[in-house]
């Protein structure tokens, strides 16, 4: 069998970098001659990236990190596509690489961070009875899928959940945490911010769900439903044990892991749609969507969707 021609590599690395403006351009020229597509985020604090490209291009960037020596640490998780997963190319210098807000009470996770556990450690220490899984993702990623048991902290923004800790506090002191993300890179900072908060058992899945499901131990076993990814791709598996589906179509409550968004522009909204009901709901989260878009086409004729 023909192996996939793209790549799709995501990566983060905590490490000074003294100019990101110029770090970034430097970055961006790298990508256009490569071709590749998807989102870069620079800072002093370091650089956080997904991007999609011809297998020898994406060999090619990696080669290039390894060979700069403010990334030569990096570790890249890599899946096979058959075409890009990105529309475009977007590279950006920022505060963080990804933004908890914290403010002068940032911290950097090469300093205070929670301990780091391989998917084979993890997926032992889940079943202690002393452990609470914290999902440190935003909602909607939690409902295409989670890990068994995790607590699904209702923020729709990562910047929110520092407040949702300190509202929550009762029910995890004293607990071993153990908190995970897609890739690993929001735990980072989110432990060390739980270290900092006084919790004295703070435990992250190094490498997040999407090394967990490659992990030829852990399999992703236990994890329930599909990864949310940031790209075209919307949703990928993980579990090659004992698979799930924990979503449901809003329209007929059938399971389904088919994320859509709503017809309305205005509305937009994320939300389940198996493949029968979407003829029929014209992909339309409810009626009154349906009716708002149909109004604001008549009042505007030349307006397209
Ligand atoms: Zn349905
Ligand atoms: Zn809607």
């Amino acid at each position: 069998m023909e192996q996939p021609p793209y790549l799709v590599l995501l990566y983060y690395l905590y490490t000074d970098i003294a100019d990101p403006e110029q770090y970034r351009d430097q970055q961006r020229a790298l990508c256009e001659e490569l071709g590749l597509l998807g989102r870069i985020i620079v800072a002093h604090e370091g650089i956080n990236g997904t991007v999609s490209g011809l297998r020898a291009d994406c060999e090619a960037y990696m080669k290039a990190m390894h060979a700069d020596p403010v990334t030569a640490a990096m570790t890249f998780k890599i899946d096979e596509e058959p075409g890009h997963v990105f529309p475009k190319l977007s590279v950006k210098a920022r505060r963080e690489i990804v933004t908890l807000g914290l403010g002068s009470e940032d911290l950097s996770p090469n300093e205070t961070t929670g301990k780091h556990l391989t998917p084979a450690e993890w997926k032992q220490q889940m079943s202690d009875p002393d452990a609470v899984i914290l999902d440190a993702r935003n909602d909607y990623e939690f409902d295409l899928g989670h890990f068994r048991g995790a607590i699904r902290p209702d923020i729709g923004n990562f910047k929110e959940l520092p407040e949702w800790i300190k509202e929550h506090r009762e029910e995890l002191a004293g607990k071993k945490i153990l908190t995970y993300c897609t890739g690993g890179i929001r735990c980072e900072k989110f432990s060390g911010f739980l270290v900092k908060e006084g919790f004295d058992d703070v435990n992250q899945l190094l490498g997040g769900i999407v090394e967990y499901g490659k992990d030829p131990e852990a399999k992703g076993e236990n994890y329930d439903g599909e990864c949310y990814v940031f790209d075209q791709r919307v949703g990928v598996p993980v579990n090659h044990v004992n698979p799930s589906i924990v979503s449901h179509c809003i329209h007929c409550g059938e399971k389904s892991s088919r994320y859509v968004n709503c017809a309305y522009p205005t509305c937009n909204a994320q939300h389940f749609c198996c493949k029968e009901c979407e003829p029929k709901s014209l992909r339309y989260c409810c009626t009154d969507c349906q009716t708002a878009d149909a109004q604001a086409k008549s009042d505007d004729p030349k307006a397209t969707a």
